[in-house]
């Protein structure tokens, strides 16, 4: 007999994920490799050592483990609170009219307010393993910056966040939260590296892109003793941290044999598509079943969509090692659209390597629209989701209606990443008949990738 399916379905403690997986295991195409942009060399451990920990390098270069133990210590964070409930819109699916039936795992339940916490924490526990004294990183819209104070205060390691200026002073409530969690703020670009006065020197007046505040926090890491650098998405190793995303849902959903036909979720970096959709990828991969894959992108800044598949630099300054994704050129600046998270020119090499073989759809969306999908959703669900999020939520509600047109039933999980109650100026400005669609010209976008660095 089939079992009810409750509106939330929780995992019992011993039901929990124990290990992350690592999708690269199951690609036959693995991604291509981070290479040094001087010698275009794949990076070596020890290179990399010198900006990431150790065991993060580790990760990060193993393609073929396909399973990492949890550490117990991490284990014990994610019990505060995890599991993240698995919730079945039945609401939304009233609202639609549609027979679709509609699933989302909501990572928003936590201080931070976001999944960025799963990644934060591990990243944080092996900097703590290796002795460390702390770690340098960037925060744009706030929400990485928050999740890895968190986490370093947990474990007493120094957190220093070089913040978009643009956010730092359109967010500062969100600074509060990381000064709250004992981490130091500086707006970027700043005066205290020299990547941030030269850019501060050749664009002076500028508001920062992440891009620019990766190059500041990387050369304050592998300049200060005891210190390295962590990056919050787009890295192999964040993917795998956020596989316990997918995870969960998977063995949740496996309990009441529900088989999503669609997962959807938005990507910035690439790093909670990636989480959420490893176990079932995998399977898909290894021939075991079939699933649909679409990725959500602002139509502001679509790398996936209008992007070019590449080596190129991840940050504005070009310190980082090169990676090949697809990417609007490391000098893409974005419109101000309010989905901060997604705000990146590149996209996680592992997902580029999919998205290139045709594994997974990738489509983009206008902000306003988004809005409108964020309204409705949070009327129906409760939930007042992120902006970033929303991008999800909109290509959930846009499949839920085909379904009520054609009369499939067909079932669709997406992953509502976070909450939006830091973004409460883009939804006034939503309310307000301010907001705009920004979507670059093609123009715009050929001369970032005509500056693309060239790797045969
Ligand atoms: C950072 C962020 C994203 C985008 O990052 P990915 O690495 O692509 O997942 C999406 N949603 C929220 C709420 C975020 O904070």
């Amino acid at each position: 007999m089939a079992k009810t399916i409750p509106y939330k379905i929780y995992l019992e403690e011993q039901e929990m994920p124990k290990s992350w997986y690592n999708l690269r295991a199951d690609m036959k195409n693995k991604p291509a490799p981070l290479i040094n942009p001087g010698t275009h060399q794949p990076m070596t451990a020890e290179e990399l050592g010198g900006v990431f920990c150790a065991d993060l390098v580790a990760q990060e270069l193993d393609n073929d483990t396909r399973e990492f133990e949890i550490p117990q210590e991490i284990l014990d964070f994610y019990r505060m609170y995890r599991p993240s409930p698995l919730v079945r819109a039945y609401c939304l699916e009233k609202a639609l009219g549609t027979p679709a039936k509609i699933y989302y795992k909501f990572e928003g339940n936590n201080t931070s307010g976001s999944h960025k916490l799963n990644s934060a924490i591990a990243q944080a526990y092996y900097a703590k393993k290796q002795g460390l004294k702390g770690v340098t990183t960037e925060t744009g819209a706030g929400q990485w910056g928050t999740a890895l104070s968190m986490a370093c205060a947990y474990l007493g390691l120094d957190c220093k966040v070089y913040m978009v200026k643009v956010s730092y002073e359109q967010k500062p409530f969100r600074r509060e939260v990381m000064r709250t969690y004992g981490a130091s703020v500086t707006p970027s670009p700043s005066m205290e590296t020299e990547v941030g006065r030269r850019i501060l020197e050749a664009h002076p007046g500028t508001n920062g892109s992440l891009g620019c505040a990766i190059s500041e926090a990387v050369e304050k890491a592998v300049s200060t003793e005891g210190y390295r650098y962590v990056l919050g998405s787009v890295l192999n190793q964040v993917l795998l941290h956020q596989s316990v995303i997918g995870l969960e849902a998977k063995i949740a959903m496996d309990k009441y044999d529900i088989h999503p036909d669609i997962i959807i979720g938005c990507a910035g970096g690439g790093s909670n598509l990636g989480g959420l959709i490893a176990p079932f990828m995998g399977e898909k991969l290894r021939g075991e079943a079939d699933y649909r894959f679409i990725a959500v992108e602002p139509a502001s800044c679509p790398s996936f969509t209008r992007g070019k598949y590449a080596f190129d630099f991840c940050d504005t300054g070009m310190v980082c090692p090169l990676a090949k994704m697809y990417t609007l050129g490391s000098d893409f600046i974005p419109s101000p659209n309010h989905a901060g998270g997604l705000r990146y020119h590149g996209m996680s090499p592992v997902l580029s390597q999919l998205y290139h073989d045709g594994y997974m759809e990738a489509i983009s969306v206008p902000q306003t629209e988004v809005f409108t999908a964020a309204e409705q959703f949070a009327r129906s669900e409760g939930i007042l989701p992120a902006p970033e999020s929303s991008h999800a939520i909109k290509a959930a509600m846009d499949e839920a209606i085909k379904c009520r047109e054609t009369g499939e039933e067909k079932t669709i999980l997406f992953g509502l990443t976070g909450t939006g109650y830091f973004d409460l100026y883009a939804y006034e400005s939503f309310h307000d008949g301010r907001m705009t669609d920004y979507i670059p010209t093609d123009e715009d976008i050929a001369r970032s990738l005509s500056k693309l660095p060239k790797v045969d």
